[in-house]
């Protein structure tokens, strides 16, 4: 067989998570929580099977679930989204990524990538037949170098491929930002695929600038949501994009020959969680509690925290405590630490030589505290 993606191994999340168990490593690689999600979910799902709603959804989601999403984003973002023709229901925000992209690209699209990237990204452009074009965000903040961006633009440049709050950093854009991008594709046909699966995930009081506040930008953007990412069940592999009318159009072809469905009591139990607001609204706070605890915890390690102001990461430069490439280092430290985390280089295809590891704080503060003992005990 002649392979669609020749360069492409197994994914870092897929190894560090085996390394880790082989090694019984406590696992803050992966971006999983490692505690319950909230039951009353749980329940909700149950009740849904228990009144018999086992069988296919609509194509694009269940209504009252899509209407419940619309009402979310009127809510927090002021903006009215028509919700039968402008939400898909989809497995997950990986899979609303690549679909966004398939229905875009022809062979021969440049995409343009920001570094270090979200990993599901590039492999889906190449698929495509399309060109990822890399720019680098600046280190140590992450910033978007935006004067680099306008040169990379030319009449190929299809889309332009947005995250915040950002994996892995966890940076997040600012309304500055949001005017930069403005600008640069005012005259242009370029559609943003913006990534707001950690859209909730924001911390410090900070304002999520969500395409989805923005007519001008939304009408060229597919915005990705994860309901995994939200509400704690990763597991569950259950997401939706937002798009504008024509765009939604074409990609709901692509999504109803790809999976046509998605699990339809998940689907009626989060119509009703999303009714609470509350749910959403807390969950910016509770993450944020687990970032602070961490970040004391690592005090004294070495480690040196990288801001991070939303997702369930934060970066860590180890330049006090190695000189070893981050993928080594990383490997010495589940062997010899028992902590897995993730290398950040994996997250680039230019070669980077910083010095950080990723860490996933979103697990029980029993955990990160054990954690945190054995990095305090690795650095002495
Ligand atoms: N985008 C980013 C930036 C992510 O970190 C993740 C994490 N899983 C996803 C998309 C995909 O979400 P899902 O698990 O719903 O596919
Ligand atoms: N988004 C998760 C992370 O960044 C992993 C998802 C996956 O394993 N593909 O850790």
């Amino acid at each position: 067989i002649q392979s669609k993606l020749p360069q492409v191994g197994t994914t870092i999340f897929t190894v560090m998570s085996q390394l880790a168990n082989t090694h019984h490593a406590i696992n803050l690689g992966q971006g999983f929580p490692d505690f319950m999600m909230d039951e009353v979910l749980v329940e909700a799902v149950n009740q849904a099977m228990k009144n018999g709603f086992n069988q296919y959804a609509h194509t694009n989601g269940v209504p009252a679930l899509r209407e419940a999403i619309a009402e979310k984003v009127l809510y927090l973002y002021h903006t009215h989204i028509n919700a039968e023709t402008s939400i898909t229901i989809t497995p997950g925000g990986t899979y609303a990524i690549y679909t966004a992209l398939t229905t875009i690209l022809q062979p021969g699209d440049e995409v343009i990538v920001f570094e270090p990237a979200y990993d599901s990204y590039v492999p889906n452009i190449i698929l495509n037949g399309a060109k990822p074009v890399f720019i680098a965000l600046q280190y140590p903040n992450y910033a978007i170098p935006w004067n680099e961006v306008a040169d990379k633009i030319n009449n190929k440049t299809k889309a332009i491929i947005i995250n915040s709050p950002h994996n892995p950093t966890g940076a997040i854009l600012s309304e500055q930002d949001i005017q930069h991008l403005r600008n640069l594709i005012a005259n242009t046909p370029i559609n943003i695929i913006s990534d707001e699966v950690y859209e909730h995930l924001i911390f410090d009081g900070i304002m999520h600038q969500s395409m989805l506040r923005y007519p001008d930008l939304m009408e060229r953007s597919f915005v990705i949501a994860s309901f995994g990412k939200t509400y704690h069940c990763t597991g569950w592999k259950l997401g939706y994009c937002i798009a504008a009318e024509p765009l939604m159009k074409e990609f709901r072809k692509v999504h109803q020959f790809n999976c046509f469905s998605c699990d339809t009591p998940k689907q009626i139990a989060l119509a009703q969680y999303l009714q609470l607001k509350d749910k959403y609204l807390e969950l910016g706070h509770f993450i944020q509690q687990k970032r602070d605890y961490f970040r004391n915890l690592m005090q004294g390690t070495g480690f040196e925290y990288i801001p991070s102001h939303g997702s369930y990461f934060e970066c860590f430069s180890y330049t006090k405590l190695s000189d070893k490439p981050d993928d080594v280092f990383a490997t010495t430290l589940v062997k010899e630490a028992g902590i897995a985390t993730i290398p950040v280089s994996a997250f680039y295809h230019n070669k980077t030589d910083e010095k950080v590891l990723r860490f996933c704080f979103a697990k029980k503060e029993a955990t990160l505290l054990e954690a945190a003992q054995r990095l305090q005990h690795f650095t002495k």
